[in-house]
């Protein structure tokens, strides 16, 4: 088959200007590039086709033998006389046609498919207290969600043909370039609502309140987000966005939360600390009693091995730990008065630290 005229492929003169091929050129690969024409041979032959007149007519010295020894001219050099160019060749042409963000922002999507639009995304706060935090927890809840109407139907926007996007070529000091926005017609779907029930919106939305059911891990803490994917709001020609649930701690009344432990402060009266007993405890799974050992000093730690909180990942678990505080009575009757001063000069009620009686900083040590 005769190979076509190079000036004939794009359409201009003999005599024309390096900006009008340009300008030929870039009409024509948009007309016939592949993504806007699937499965179609001849366009690919024409974009072919296209691609190879630019290629030689934009170089001046492959021009200049073009025009004096016809399609001859170039036989040895690059290959045109026999397959034309590649479709890789091709495209790494078009950063010089289309400007910085080459031939894929120009149709905002790219060669690999138009890029899929999602839905926004949902955020709710979910508030837990230190039991359920402790061993997790299904929550049910309610979320108003953005979902199609049933009996929506869609159309391809006829402003953008359906990339969601609107091009415009600027001349800027550098050349053309082109800009992108998203089409203020279908807000960036590319669809439309054609057909829509009456009590959908503009985007065949309606709003929902779903309950939704989600499972909780145990562990969770404050601040900490997890996320349930679909469960946002719904888009025209697209996925739902997701569902994301930032947890919230309430504060324990009488458990602090250090990491996977908890943390309780007792108090005792020296009674029962000198004299021995046994004393309830909150826990995150209720009362217990614990033995407090005659003769136990303020500041001991006590440790309920398993009780504290499980571990995110699930290996490993907290223990609680019991913090015992010697109460000293603040005010005291006539009698106690007497019965302690009785006791004064007592030879066990006189500190005797010894070395069994770590201090503070050395028992905590021992537990971090
Ligand atoms: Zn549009």
């Amino acid at each position: 088959m005769a190979k076509r005229d190079y000036y004939e492929i794009l359409g201009v003169s003999k005599g024309a200007a390096p900006e009008e091929i340009k300008k030929a050129y870039r009409k024509l690969a948009i007309q016939y590039h592949p993504d806007k024409n699937p499965d179609n041979p001849e366009a690919e032959e024409k974009f072919k086709e296209a691609a190879e007149a630019y290629e030689v007519l934009s170089n001046p010295d492959k021009r200049q033998r073009y025009d004096q020894f016809g399609h001859q001219g170039l036989g040895g050099s690059g290959g045109y006389s026999g397959g034309g160019m590649n479709m890789e060749d091709i495209f790494s042409q078009f950063g010089d046609i289309f400007g910085g963000g080459g031939f894929e922002s120009f149709f905002g999507g790219g060669r690999g498919g138009r890029r899929t639009k999602k839905g926004t995304n949902l955020r709710v706060k979910l508030k837990l207290n230190l039991k359920e935090i402790a061993n997790g927890v299904e929550k049910k809840i309610k979320v108003k969600r953005h979902i199609i109407a049933d009996g929506v139907t869609f159309k391809t926007c006829p402003s953008c043909q359906g990339s969601g996007q609107i091009k415009k070529v600027v001349n800027t000091m550098l050349g053309q370039m082109v800009s992108a926005s998203t089409c203020s017609i279908c807000g960036g779907n590319g669809q439309m609502v054609d057909k829509r029930p009456s009590e959908a919106d503009i985007r065949g939305l309606i709003l929902k309140e779903e309950v939704i059911s989600i499972n909780i891990p145990a562990g969770v803490a404050d601040g900490m987000q997890l996320s349930m994917s679909g469960k946002g709001n719904e888009t025209a020609g697209g996925i739902p966005g997701d569902l994301l649930i930032v947890i919230e701690e309430i504060e324990d009344e009488t458990l602090q939360r250090d990491g996977n432990n908890v943390v309780f402060d007792l108090y005792v009266s020296f009674i029962d600390a000198a004299l021995g007993s046994q004393i309830e405890v909150p826990t995150i799974d209720g009362k217990v009693k614990i033995k407090l050992d005659p003769g136990t000093q303020s500041g001991k730690i006590l440790r309920l091995k398993g009780k504290g909180i499980r571990d995110i990942n699930g290996y490993s678990i907290g223990d609680q730990l019991i913090h015992v505080n010697v109460w000293t009575p603040k005010q005291l009757s006539k009698d106690e008065k007497q019965i302690l001063e009785n006791l004064k000069d007592s030879d066990n009620f006189k500190p005797d630290p010894g070395n069994s009686e770590k201090s503070f900083f050395d028992k905590m040590k021992e537990f971090f």
